[in-house]
């Protein structure tokens, strides 16, 4: 069993400094006494936990938040089914790289041609995490396949013989139409995916409307692509700007880092890096208060600490 440190619910984010460090965990020691070490996270709220990661804009970090979320909750020792509903752009395989482990989807459980426990992947490296593709790339969303069938598949996920899972991620395509509808449409909580850009905050705050319209009234941001450096330059919106744009409590930060792409294209989740990676620990953060229906008051620092504590951006 791979050690679970560090899994971490601090109260303060640590987001810097912006150049790789060579030996990361000696620059966090002073944020290491501020971490948690001894416990699991306690698992509120009914099983099995139905969250959608949306975002309305396309390319924000649904999917990586997805597979690193999901990969978290797995070595934190909860089970999870995470649900590629992009059904055109499907790549939730390839961030896993389970790629050629997708021998049947969702497609042909409905035709009556496999079992859903088939069409389940198993994860390589947790097997308390599997994946299940709705379609073969490329192709079109199935005639018929809307909100009701993607209900039904989360009911069949619930009713297995080995029982639920304690939480199923559905991976939401971008915009608002059909493909959208279906993937909130079983969803009881929502994670809202957005950069502090202003279309994607535009977007952001559509969605919100339409969750709370489908009656989600849970739903939580993740707040993606942050650069510090830009921050304080003014030449991007602070992580407190974002918060009082949408009004939405707050689950995760995660900063603009290049191991992201890298894992992506390892087919490698981030949050399995050792050592993890800054964006890793804010997934892994991120998941910590999603198991406890908890959000975070963020306190942003950006260069190691001096001798009279933190240089903050915000506190709350
Ligand atoms: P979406 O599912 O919303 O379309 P993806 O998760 O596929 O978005 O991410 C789009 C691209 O952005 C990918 O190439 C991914 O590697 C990159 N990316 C996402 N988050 C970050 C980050 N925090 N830092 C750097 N690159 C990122
Ligand atoms: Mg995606």
């Amino acid at each position: 069993m791979i050690c679970l440190q560090p899994i971490t619910k601090p109260s303060v984010l640590y987001l810097g400094p912006r150049k790789p460090l060579k030996k990361p965990f000696k620059s966090l020691t002073p944020i290491h006494s501020l971490l948690q070490y001894n416990r699991k996270p306690q698992l509120a709220g009914e099983t099995p936990r139905v969250v959608v990661i949306t975002s309305g804009k396309g390319g924000v970090g649904k999917t990586t938040t997805t597979a690193n979320i999901g990969l978290s909750l797995a070595r934190l020792g909860f089970s999870a089914v995470a649900i590629d509903a992009d059904v055109g752009l499907r790549n939730l395989d390839l961030l896993l790289g389970l790629e050629n482990r997708v021998n049947y989807t969702v497609v042909e459980v409905l035709n009556g041609d496999c079992r859903l426990d088939q069409a389940l992947v198993r994860d390589k490296r947790w097997s308390n995490f599997e994946l299940l593709c709705i379609s073969k790339p490329r192709s079109k969303l199935p005639l018929g396949f809307g909100g009701k069938a993607l209900t039904w598949l989360v009911e069949a996920l619930k009713n297995r013989e080995e029982g639920a899972p304690d939480f199923i991620l559905i991976d939401c395509p971008a915009g608002i139409d059909a493909g959208f509808i279906t993937a909130i449409t079983p969803a009881n909580e929502a994670v809202l995916v957005t950069t502090p850009d202003i279309t994607s905050l535009r977007d952001a705050d559509r969605v919100t409307g339409l969750l709370e319209c489908d009656g989600i009234r849970d739903i939580k941001m993740i707040v993606n692509r942050v650069r510090t450096d830009m921050i304080k330059g003014e030449d991007m919106m602070s992580v407190l700007d974002v918060q009082e744009m949408l009004g939405l409590p707050l689950l995760g930060v995660i900063p603009e880092d290049s191991e992201v792409i890298r894992s992506t294209n390892r087919g490698y989740p981030l949050v399995l890096n050792k050592p993890p990676a800054l964006a890793g620990l804010a997934f892994e953060q991120a998941a910590w208060r999603l198991v406890e229906q908890d959000s975070m008051k963020a306190v942003m620092v950006e260069e190691e600490p001096k001798k009279r504590g933190f240089f903050s951006f915000f506190g709350g």
